[in-house]
């Protein structure tokens, strides 16, 4: 869950302020990519953990009026949800991010619904569990040729097992430099698909560029990105094609303030690329 406060004054050291609003928004990458595949049609199910408090049946019902099966997600007694607590100070933003019932998604929970893997026609994951769980979950796709789509964000450098088996990962141009080093570019340049923000996306010698719209506020388009391009490569389209009808879904996304309010349908996916 995402706690954002609108204030015009910072606190520092023991002084107390007055904000002047805030609002909660559900977030979490991992979430905001199920509800972006889910809008565009697909049958997305979810692994993950919330806490046992309110926030938790917030994400939980979101995910659900979104249509995203939630079998694989508990509730934790000893941990709390997720949590970003955002300060907003005109274009200045201050986080600090929780985990809590995040880090209780270790490889042996995710093991436990190893069926929803089974079941899928691709896996898509995110940095925001334990990288352990993360090197368990692309084994175990690698070892059953589920394909496995890796959004390396937010970004830490990547052992050299995760990126043999992923299939595709994909980091935004910043997150590209912190998780990999030249020499693994070398042997797996067909892994990496590059996301450039208003100029598309780079993967091997091709750029494909975004459509041009204007932008209001980008929060959500690497999220709107990734659950599109699992939801059209596990419809069975190729890659490029995958990749400008992900740019399309995306680029609706920065038309809307938030992350999952302007995530598209298929048929607003389509009308644009017509
Ligand atoms: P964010 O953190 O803002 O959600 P990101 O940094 O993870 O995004 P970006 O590379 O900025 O990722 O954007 C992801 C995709 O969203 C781009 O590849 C593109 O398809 C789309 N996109 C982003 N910004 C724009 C824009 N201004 N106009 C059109 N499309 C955009």
């Amino acid at each position: 869950m995402d706690v954002v406060t609108d204030t015009e004054l910072l606190p520092s050291q023991g002084e107390t302020v007055l904000g002047k609003d805030y609002f909660m928004t559900p977030g979490g990458k991992g979430a905001n990519q199920a509800v972006a595949a889910s809008r565009l049609g697909g049958d997305v199910s979810f692994i993950g953990k919330v806490g046992n408090d309110v926030f938790g049946d917030r994400l939980m019902a979101n995910l659900q009026q979104n249509g995203v099966n939630t079998e694989g997600i508990e509730s934790s007694e000893t941990f709390s949800s997720g949590m970003a607590n955002v300060l907003l100070k005109n274009q200045d933003n201050r986080i600090i991010v929780v985990p809590g019932a995040n880090n209780q998604v270790t490889a042996e929970y995710a093991e436990h619904y190893s069926h929803i893997l089974t079941e899928s026609n691709i896996v898509l994951a995110q940095l925001e569990i334990p990288l352990s769980t993360i090197e368990w979950c692309s084994a175990f796709c690698h070892e059953h040729g589920i394909p496995f789509i890796l959004n390396p964000a937010p970004a830490q450098l990547l052992p050299e097992t995760l990126i043999k088996h992923s299939t595709y990962i994909t980091p935004n141009e910043e997150e590209y430099t912190k998780i990999n080093s030249p020499s693994i570019e070398k042997d797996y340049g067909e892994t990496f698909i590059t996301t450039l923000g208003a100029h598309g996306v780079t993967y091997r010698n091709m750029t494909v560029p975004a459509p041009q719209v204007k932008a209001i506020d980008t929060t959500g388009a690497g999220d709107t990105f990734n659950g599109a391009l699992s939801y059209y490569l596990a419809s069975g389209y190729n890659v490029e094609d995958a990749l400008y009808l992900s740019n399309t879904a995306a680029s609706f996304t920065v038309e809307h303030p938030g992350a999952q309010a302007g995530m598209p349908t298929w048929e607003q996916v389509r009308e644009r690329t017509d």
